[in-house]
């Protein structure tokens, strides 16, 4: 079967995949506080998504990352990871892993393990209890530390990331980096992409530029830019005077499009090629209109053939260009 390759001779060999469109935090970066959710009817069932990941693993996606919403309250979310560990044992594929607000991972920490999931990322941008009800709106944080205290007692790898936001978490930089190097989980940040409707000075009053954080860590430490890849965007360096090794996510002050190797299916079966740009294919329709998967094969291929270079955001000159629309949790962070 031909690989999935796209017009800038990109193999595709990473899926993100949104179940649900809801969650239990609002964080003010993501969503509003009054989202409006979408129909039951319009999701893919459990079934569905099952058939569309194992057609694109069929076509060489190797990874496979479920997000959202948050994915962990979707009802019976647990018999997709046990379902899909099918395709861990067969080899086809080689990680399947999701990405987790940790509110409810004290509860499903054993089974994912026990389904083959070796690493989950924990999205934290605080440790001060006050600031993080702040800025999750609805979360509580000892919850969310239960949560991965309990993935860490499972065997699961944690992966913290974290958003710098300017004004919010700069004076959490230290105490981050220190808990995550005493509990022995990696550490990423991500700049705050122009995602969802939100006042363009809102968000580049938000906006902390990775370069500005870096060199504050460099003032206290002595950094070495590593080389290796984890198949995603990110960028490490370790920090010398600890061995810690630290992520940079930085879509806009370091476009990083030309390796991506990434796609992502919404919990409706849109088929987004990039998160940055508009461009979707429909992949509920072939799903819903035959049990053979031969039309929904053609619907990803023909997708992938139009997939964009990348994506146009751009903070520079005091102007949010390439803002979309869809916020975060619509398309899967
Ligand atoms: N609910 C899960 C969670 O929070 O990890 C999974 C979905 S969430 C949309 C995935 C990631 O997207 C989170 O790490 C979140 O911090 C990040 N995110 C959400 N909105 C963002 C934005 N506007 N810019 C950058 N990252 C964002
Ligand atoms: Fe929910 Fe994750 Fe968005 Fe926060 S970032 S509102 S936890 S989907």
């Amino acid at each position: 079967m031909a690989p999935l390759i796209d017009p800038f001779q990109r193999p595709i060999s990473y899926l993100r995949v949104s179940v649900t469109d809801r969650c239990d935090f609002r964080c003010t970066y993501c969503m509003a506080e009054h989202m409006q959710f979408l129909p039951k009817k319009d999701l893919l069932t459990l079934e569905e998504l099952d058939r569309l990941c194992s057609t694109f693993i069929r076509l060489g996606v190797e990874k496979l990352r479920i997000t959202g919403g948050e994915p962990l309250v979707r009802r019976d979310i647990l018999t997709f990871f046990q379902s899909m560990s099918r395709h861990l044992k067969s080899g086809a594929l080689r990680e399947l892993t999701l990405t987790t607000n940790g509110s409810q991972l004290a509860r499903f920490a054993g089974e994912l393990a026990a389904a083959g999931v070796g690493r989950v990322n924990v999205s934290l941008d605080t440790l001060d209890e006050a600031k993080f009800a702040e800025i999750t709106r609805w979360g509580r944080l000892p919850q969310v530390l239960d949560g991965i205290a309990a993935a860490t007692a499972a065997g699961l790898k944690v992966k913290i990331n974290a958003v710098a936001l300017k004004g919010f978490n700069e004076g959490e930089l230290f105490p981050l980096l220190d808990w995550c190097a005493a509990q022995g989980h990696d550490l990423t940040f991500i700049e705050v992409m122009p995602m969802g409707e939100m006042g363009e000075e809102m968000r580049l009053d938000q906006y902390w530029p990775l370069k500005d954080l870096r060199a504050r860590l460099a003032e206290r430490f002595t950094l070495t830019d590593l080389t290796e890849r984890t198949g995603g965007p990110a960028r490490y360096v370790r920090i010398e005077e600890t061995g810690q090794k630290v992520g940079f996510i930085t879509p806009l002050t370091h476009n990083f499009c030309e390796s991506c190797n990434r796609v992502r299916v919404t919990c409706t079966g849109e088929l987004f090629m990039c998160l940055g740009q508009e461009d979707k294919a429909d992949l509920r329709a072939p799903l819903r209109a035959s049990p053979d998967d031969a039309a929904l094969e053609q619907a990803i291929r023909a997708a992938i053939a139009g997939k964009p270079r990348g994506h146009d955001f751009d903070y520079s000159r005091q102007h949010v260009a390439g803002q979309m629309s869809r916020h975060m949790s619509h398309t899967g962070g």
